[in-house]
């Protein structure tokens, strides 16, 4: 029989829905809290600072399928459905009796899963009658899908930029602002959360705590404007659900089913949209896949972090959300996957984690690069930095396989491409990066300065 490769959708399939898990969840996460009341926060506490609909979405906890208006729907169709695609390649290298899936989120016009989100977010700003949005950036992926977002609905954007991106990342910000976007480095002098920072720090390079306390005081201090978020919150999640309800029609025209399904993890939106759907199933239909983030060994949260409320930024505006965390003030080493810098986990993954429900690896730096590479060698594709640990993850999955002489089926996505991040590898194929572990004391010092809310 001739083997098929890639596994596409006809557009009329592309989800009509997303699906969102917290209503079946038998232990549902903790509330977020007010910052300063403590009360549980009400959608209307999130109104000053995100669209309504995305504060409604944010806080649903009982509708599990959500329509995907019929405007973002036709923005999917642009590149949607993403491929389904078989690594022959990389099992051939491998010599492994696994059956290797990815789902190719790179395929998007920006390169990576982002724009799912950005999309919807746009849309419902759009819908509000907001003029301007603003927004952090770290590698710049987020930034990059909202400034597409934002010219296809017709709004203003300004994005805070993490300065060693700003540096390391030109091209990123070409790319935003070819789209329109006005890019700002972050820390920056244009807001207080920044002078305040630059002050006791004049040479710091920024981090993404920061730059969402920037981009969350513009949006409060500027008429029609809101601030939106590429990752950690419940709502995109849910909008990154379109991936895995996609890979489940999928996995059932390659006739399969995965055992295991993978995902790097930054703040949890990717490894969520292509989770979510196949956990419900073994949720409701006792189905048993194994669910396994990705993550830094030098940001790891998931393995090594707290679980407590802690803020989602540096200079606390957020709210207090309850998640596995390294603790808000924490500066991580300026590692390539700048998209899996972020010092927390969102609340659906941290719940879900307390409850076995799914796993966290951490992955070393040269380790997702050489995993990248074997990929690239193999499948034909430069993955993401950010990528490549889900990469690594798979491959550790397929090594084992073979030792065990089993037959398994591993879904991964690939989140992103990495054409924009060839800095990146230039520095790992010359020799220049470097593994980092993070100290436990630094754990330690971190999640001491939280307050025991838990
Ligand atoms: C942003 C990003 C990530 C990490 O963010 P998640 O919310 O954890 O998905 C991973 N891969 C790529 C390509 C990204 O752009």
């Amino acid at each position: 029989m001739e083997k098929i490769k890639r596994f596409i959708l006809n557009e009329k399939d592309i989800p009509t829905r997303w699906y969102n898990i917290v209503p079946d969840m038998k232990n549902k996460p903790l509330p977020m809290l007010h910052p300063g009341t403590r009360q549980p926060l009400k959608p209307q506490d999130l109104y000053p600072v995100f669209a309504e609909a995305l504060a409604e979405q944010e806080l649903n906890t009982t509708d599990t399928w959500i329509d995907i208006p019929d405007e973002v729907r036709e923005q999917y169709k642009v590149y949607r459905s993403t491929p389904l695609v078989r690594a022959y390649g990389l099992e051939k290298a491998l010599d492994t009796p696994a059956h290797i899936y990815f789902k190719n989120e790179s395929v998007s016009p920006v390169g990576s899963h982002k724009l799912n989100s950005a999309l919807a977010q746009a849309y419902y700003c759009k819908k509000q009658g907001l003029e301007n949005i603003t927004t952090e950036t770290g590698a710049g992926q987020w930034g990059t899908a909202l400034s597409y977002a934002a010219k296809a609905f017709g709004l203003n954007l300004i994005v805070y930029m993490v300065k060693i991106s700003f540096e390391q990342k030109p091209y990123r910000r070409s790319l935003m602002e070819t789209w329109g976007a006005k890019v700002i480095p972050s820390p920056s002098v244009t807001t207080k959360a920044g002078q305040k920072i630059i002050a006791a720090n004049p040479t710091y390079k920024g981090s993404l705590g920061t730059a969402i306390s920037e981009a969350i005081e513009v949006a409060t201090q500027t008429p029609n404007c809101r601030y939106t978020l590429g990752s950690v919150l419940s709502h995109v999640s849910l909008h990154q659900t379109v991936i895995g309800l996609e890979a489940e029609k999928q996995m059932e025209m390659a006739g399969e089913y995965p055992d295991v399904v993978i995902g790097c993890f930054g703040g949890g939106s990717n490894f969520s949209g292509i989770s979510f759907p196949f956990l419900r199933r073994n949720i409701l239909e006792g189905k048993t896949t194994r669910f396994v983030t990705a993550e830094p060994a030098s940001c790891p949260k998931l393995t090594r972090g707290v679980f407590q409320y802690d803020f989602g930024d540096e200079a606390g505006y957020t709210p207090l959300i309850p998640m596995f965390t390294l603790g808000h003030e924490f500066s991580p080493a300026h590692i390539h996957a700048g998209g899996l810098r972020y010092h927390g986990a969102g609340t659906i993954i941290s719940q879900l984690l307390r409850d076995g429900l799914i796993e966290a690896v951490d992955i070393q730096q040269l380790d997702s690069f050489k995993a990248g590479i074997l990929f690239a060698q193999t499948e034909g594709i430069i993955p993401a930095p950010e990528s490549a640990h889900a990469i690594a993850a798979a491959v550790t999955e397929a090594l084992k396989a073979k030792e065990e002489g089993k037959a398994k089926t591993i879904l991964f996505n690939l989140s992103g491409h990495g054409l924009i991040d060839m800095t990146a590898y230039d520095q790992y194929l010359s020799g220049k990066l470097s593994n980092y572990s993070l100290p436990d004391e630094e754990i330690a010092n971190n999640t001491a300065k939280l307050e025991k809310i838990i």
